[in-house]
């Protein structure tokens, strides 16, 4: 994967100018509302990758119908043969693996390696959620009356709206469809208007898959023309949705007003402690990695440190040193570690915690700087900035609170574990937490201490593709994803009664 073949593969689809559309009961249709939106590469924001439906109520309503007449017959295909779509699904992923990294690359900016990566934890979710159609729990239970037998069955709820954020364009969508296929259910994608092309090249492989027509469909448009009249309408009744929790709240409250499901992904503020830890080495290796991923653009960032007084300088020069080793560009240059920000608007977002950190009095021991915007050919470049690094953070300060959803770690110094743990907790969000320590009792007892969905020891906030995935507190809401919870979302249970006698 040479500097250039990356270029030279996005020239030659020629996609420039070229409109997409909707796919809707397996046919690509244009909206009925006519209009359409270009979208822009992420490092080159004068390369035009085409042109995307700006899709309204009408729309989705085709889409949901679809999806809802199509139901029946899809909950009835027995699961191993769900599954064999999703085996195949999964295969297809990894053998188009790099296509799909580029096209990833282009519209959302993460460097190749990423991507690739992507692209592969995409498939292996695939194949666990295949796995999910063969292991739906039931329950047979002893009964009142020897005539009467009594179990407890699943069935999958129906139609659902799968809504994804822009960070992670395949794996967010592939995480929300593959499960609601394996149990059952029908679906409805809205991915994020700024990451629609990787969804569209979702659709083929999930057809080429042999998805039967309608099982899968994509409307692409912004959040309220098409996100509100999906999430209101009476036919779906889950809404499984990844973003930001002042979005999730929202959905919530439109969902429950009808007795809609919600599975909800949202934002995090994750810590990393160092207590009485030996190799700081080795966990500013982790840190720096679980912080300056897809540009710090990650649910599941670490962007805070909680160390203990004594361990800090050590710790920040390691982290510093390992920061100055990551090299900034675009997705396909050779060595990139790390992209620009998806946009300018998150850039500007990003920036002006930057500022305010440095209003409120903390130290700027690494980066804020924003790096040169011209590409090569002097054309107009993507929006870089450096990995920064803020020390002697306090919680009170906005950038100790507030998820900032770019390349920006902040350090806070503890006196002692009792009082990491209580900074940890001092956030409004709940989502992962890694925990480096060599004592034992602290490995043993702080998982219990630390409110979140997930907790890591000894590495960095780097989860596996058939565990359970979610938060707590403003990090999340309903059943966790990824893994066997998944089916609490997707199914319904029902209490059945067999008299044989
Ligand atoms: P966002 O602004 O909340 O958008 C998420 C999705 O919701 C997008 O597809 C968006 O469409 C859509 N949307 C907007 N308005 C809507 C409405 N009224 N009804 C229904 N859907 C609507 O999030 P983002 O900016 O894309 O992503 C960043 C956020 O996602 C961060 O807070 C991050 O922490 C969170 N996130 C969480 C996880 C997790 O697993 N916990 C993972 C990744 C990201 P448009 O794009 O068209 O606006
Ligand atoms: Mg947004």
């Amino acid at each position: 994967m040479g500097e250039y073949r990356m270029l030279d593969w996005l020239e030659e689809q020629e996609q420039a100018g070229r409109k997409y559309a909707n796919f809707i009961n397996g046919e690509w249709v244009d909206s009925a509302t006519g209009r359409t939106s270009p979208l822009y590469e992420s490092a080159r924001p004068n390369r035009k990758i085409g042109d995307f439906p700006d899709s309204g109520e009408e729309d989705v309503n085709r889409a949901v119908q679809a999806a809802n007449e199509v139901f029946q017959s899809w909950r009835n295909t027995p699961g191993p043969a769900r599954a064999g779509v999703l085996y195949r699904f999964a295969d297809l992923l990894e053998r188009n693996r790099e296509e799909l990294a580029y096209m990833l690359s282009a519209e959302q900016g993460k460097v190749l390696a990423e991507s690739l990566g992507e692209v592969q934890r995409a498939a292996n979710e695939a194949r666990f959620a295949a796995g999910e159609a063969f292991r739906l729990d039931g329950q047979t239970l002893p009964s009142e009356n020897n005539q009467i037998r009594a179990a407890v069955i699943r069935c999958p709820i129906g139609v659902v709206a799968c809504i994804a954020p822009w960070n992670f364009p395949i794996v967010t969508p592939v995480r929300k469809v593959a499960p609601a296929l394996a149990y059952g259910c029908t679906v409805v994608l809205k991915p994020a208007s700024a990451t629609p092309w990787s969804s569209v090249r979702l659709m083929e492989v999930l057809s080429e898959a042999g998805l039967p027509k309608g099982v899968v469909n994509l409307v692409l448009g912004s959040g309220s023309r098409v996100g509100d009249p999906l999430v209101s309408h009476p036919l779906v009744n889950g809404v499984s949705f990844t973003g930001s929790t002042e979005l999730g709240l929202r959905i919530n409250g439109i969902a429950a007003a009808r007795l809609a499901k919600t599975q909800l992904e949202l934002g995090g503020k994750n810590a990393a402690l160092v207590l009485d830890y030996d190799n700081l080495e080795g966990a500013a290796e982790q840190i720096v990695a679980a912080a300056f991923a897809c540009s710090g653009q990650r649910c599941t960032a670490i962007s805070r440190v909680i160390v203990q007084k004594d361990l800090a300088d050590r710790l920040n020069g390691h982290i510093i040193e390992r920061m100055k080793a990551i090299k900034v560009g675009p997705a396909w240059a050779d060595g990139a570690g790390m992209g620009p920000l998806i946009d300018k608007k998150q850039f500007e977002s990003v920036k002006g915690y930057i500022d305010t950190g440095k209003r409120e009095g903390a130290v700027l021991a690494y980066g804020g700087e924003r790096l040169d915007m011209t590409g090569e050919n002097g054309e107009l470049g993507g929006c870089y900035l450096q990995p920064t690094l803020f020390t002697g953070v306090t919680r009170g300060m906005t950038i100790a609170k507030e998820e900032i959803f770019g390349p920006v770690l902040s350090v806070l110094e503890a006196a002692d574990w009792e009082e990491a743990v209580e900074l940890a907790n001092a956030t409004e969000y709940g989502l992962a937490v890694s925990i480096f320590t060599d004592r034992l009792e602290l490995a043993g007892t702080l998982p219990d201490l630390i409110d979140v969905g997930m907790v890591h020891i000894n590495h960095g906030t780097a989860s596996q593709a058939h565990m359970p995935f979610g938060g707590v507190k403003r990090s999340g809401f309903g059943p966790f994803s990824i893994g066997h919870t998944n089916q609490e979302f997707f199914t319904n249970v029902k209490a059945v009664y067999t008299k044989s006698r």
